[in-house]
């Protein structure tokens, strides 16, 4: 059994990954840390072996580092922070993907493709009104892949925030007299879940942290 406290258990994704842990059987929640909840993440550590962070840009990069420092593995999907200084930190794991979705990592898969063939292409991603960061993760690190493969992703990265939406996003190619399009559209939080269990059932492994991206634990 592989021990799980949530950070962020009362936020949207942090809800549905208390359901998603408590319904492994291969997992036990140990824990459940939000200011909501009257619980500190400091108060979970202790019974974890990963902790899994949904929570804000201003508070996931000291959560990771609070977790590495205790020896706790942690996943997080907290987007907006900078966990590349988190490197050599502690004597466990960090894993972030910016997307759990696996429809929107083949689509970033499928972009870097395309890039070779057709570099001009433009991004757009769409997202609920309560999103903190603009642009979306995602959509930075879709461009940075793209980049990578040759690709000239036009700035700036268009975001749509709107009541009604999860998390979507177009990526545009235009060549001559032809444009492509690729579209993944999260139509509900639990689209991430099988990415985020994979995470943890992966993360202990890891021979580099922090490791970035659910692509590298594909096969
Ligand atoms: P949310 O509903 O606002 O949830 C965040 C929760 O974290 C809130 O309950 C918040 O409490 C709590 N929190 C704040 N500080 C905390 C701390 N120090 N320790 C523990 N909990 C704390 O946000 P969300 O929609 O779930 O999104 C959370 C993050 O996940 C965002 O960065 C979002 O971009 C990202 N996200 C990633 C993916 C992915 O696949 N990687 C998918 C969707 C979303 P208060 O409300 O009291 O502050």
């Amino acid at each position: 059994m592989i021990n799980v406290a949530v950070s962020g258990a009362a936020g949207r994704m942090g809800q549905a990954v208390v359901t998603a842990v408590e319904g492994a059987d291969d997992m036990a929640l140990v824990g459940r840390a939000d200011p909501q909840l009257e619980t500190g993440l400091q108060d979970v550590l202790p019974d974890a072996d990963v902790v899994v962070d949904f929570t804000t840009p201003e508070t996931a990069l000291e959560n990771a580092r609070a977790c590495l420092e205790a020896g706790v593995h942690c996943v997080t999907g907290t987007t907006g922070a900078d966990y590349s200084q988190l490197a050599g930190v502690g004597s466990a794991n960090l894993f972030f993907a910016p997307n759990f979705a696996i429809g929107a990592v083949l689509l970033m898969q499928v972009s870097q493709q395309i890039a070779r063939h057709m570099p001009e292409c433009e991004i757009i991603e769409l997202h609920h009104d309560k999103k903190l960061d603009a642009p979306s993760g995602t959509a930075i690190r879709t461009a940075d892949l793209i980049t990578e493969a040759g690709g000239n992703v036009h700035e700036p990265i268009h975001s749509v925030r709107l009541p009604g939406l999860v998390a979507h996003q177009e990526v545009i190619f235009g060549g001559l007299a032809q444009t492509l399009a690729l579209r993944h559209d999260s139509l509900g939080r639990e689209s991430f879940m099988p990415g985020v269990l994979l995470a943890v059932r992966k993360v202990r492994d890891l021979t580099e942290s922090p490791t970035v991206g659910l692509e590298k634990l594909l096969d």
